[in-house]
């Protein structure tokens, strides 16, 4: 990294360094190759993540040259809200522009006791499973680190956290708006090490969830560099229904997925961490007794807790909502193996706010927004004609 300041001096604000979504190590070689303290990195990081400054000018523990000097060659910009909409149960989702005008969403959930915001990493995902609304929005780009942890700054704000008016606050974050965030590795990691940091949001490690489909790869290099919550997207308990409802099972199938899992927890420091598995139940899909059987057999070697999640209709979705019959059966057969299982309440959903349904407003470059939207329209026309 250089930071030559005779080039810098006449950027355009486009071109200079945006601070918001750099962590400590990284603010500190700003500083050092701007020929100043390290400590500086500390205090701007509170500046920014603690006190919601924007504005370098009212960084007032920098001198006036310093501030000066900052303000030619770097910024702190997050993205812009679009939109803001709040759903009767209070969840709160916001529409959030980023350069190039596609936009992503973030959610907040309050529950008693903590609150939990939901976001992004990327713009649309290339993944396309094929009961999630955000794949069918097809695949632009990755978040960059400013983008992602913009979207807590910019919640934190609208909560009031910066001036000191928070009724609410978010004690939780989890990736598992739009993207995979696995296939967003660095922007993530280090967008979740400025949520960690004291100096910036304070999150313990165990309130930073990251949700993979199962990268297997990537699983095994988070694991050296970071210590967050795991959940995986698993859905289904063997390969041959997994291909289907998540296709990078073909690349990366269960066996692998499930050791990968295991090693991930081996490498934290403490031995009481589990895994979170969260299983879409779709009707008839994947909600049979034999399915909650397999799966309890697949997951009998690993630390786990079991998320079950009711699947959130969207328009076009070819499945339907599992019955409350079948999904406390499904329950009840994993409770009877011996693990922990939680039903996740849909929130938020008159908003569409709720898991998978969220879509932002995705600049296709794959073009699979258009083929989807052309196959649902002939589908209609033929359900009319019929
Ligand atoms: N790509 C990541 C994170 C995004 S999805 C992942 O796969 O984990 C976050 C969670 O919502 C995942 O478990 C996902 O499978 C689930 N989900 C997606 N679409 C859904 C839908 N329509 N209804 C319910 N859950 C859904």
């Amino acid at each position: 990294m250089s930071f030559s300041l005779e080039k810098k001096a006449n950027l355009k604000p486009a071109q200079k360094i945006n601070l918001m979504g750099m962590p400590m190590a990284k603010v500190e070689n700003f500083f050092a190759a701007i020929g100043e303290k390290r400590f500086r990195a500390a205090q701007t990081i509170q500046w920014i993540h603690h006190k919601g400054i924007l504005d370098i000018e009212n960084m007032t523990n920098f001198s006036k040259p310093l501030r000066r000097k900052l303000v030619s060659i770097a910024e702190v910009r997050p993205p812009d809200i679009i939109n803001c909409e709040q759903s009767s149960d209070g969840t709160q989702k916001w529409l959030i522009q980023l350069n190039g005008g596609s936009c992503v969403e973030a959610v907040f959930i309050p529950e008693r006791g903590r609150g939990t915001l939901c976001i992004s990493s990327q713009i649309g995902c290339a993944l396309d499973c094929s009961f999630c609304a955000t794949g069918k929005q097809g695949f632009n780009r990755n978040l960059s680190a400013s983008e992602i942890i913009g979207q807590v700054w910019l919640a934190a704000k609208s909560l009031g956290k910066f001036d000191q008016t928070a009724s609410q606050c978010i004690t939780n974050v989890v990736m598992m708006g739009m993207g995979e965030p696995l296939m967003n590795f660095d922007n993530v990691v280090d967008a979740m090490k400025i949520m960690l940091d004291d100096h910036g949001y304070g999150l313990s490690k165990r309130r930073v969830t990251l949700s993979t489909a199962g990268i297997i790869p990537a699983i095994e290099k988070l694991g050296d560099v970071s210590d967050v919550s795991l959940a995986i997207s698993l859905h289904a308990p063997n390969d041959e229904l997994r291909n289907e409802l998540v296709p990078i099972n073909r690349k990366y199938p269960l066996s692998g997925l499930v050791s990968s899992a295991k090693r991930y927890l081996d490498k934290m420091p403490d031995n009481r961490r589990k895994i979170t598995i969260e299983y879409t139940l779709m009707d008839k899909v994947n909600d049979r007794s034999y399915h909650a059987r397999e799966l309890a057999n697949l997951l009998k070697d690993l630390p786990c807790k079991i998320n079950l999640i009711p699947f959130n209709p969207f328009l076009g979705a070819q499945y339907k909502r599992v019955t409350d019959f079948a999904m406390y059966r499904f329950r009840d057969i994993l409770q009877q193996h011996g693990y922990t299982v939680t039903i996740r309440t849909t929130r938020g959903d008159d908003i569409a706010a709720a898991c998978g349904q969220l879509a932002g407003q995705v600049n296709d470059k794959t073009r699979r927004q258009e083929r989807y939207k052309k196959k649902f329209s002939e589908e209609q026309t033929v359900k009319m004609i019929f």
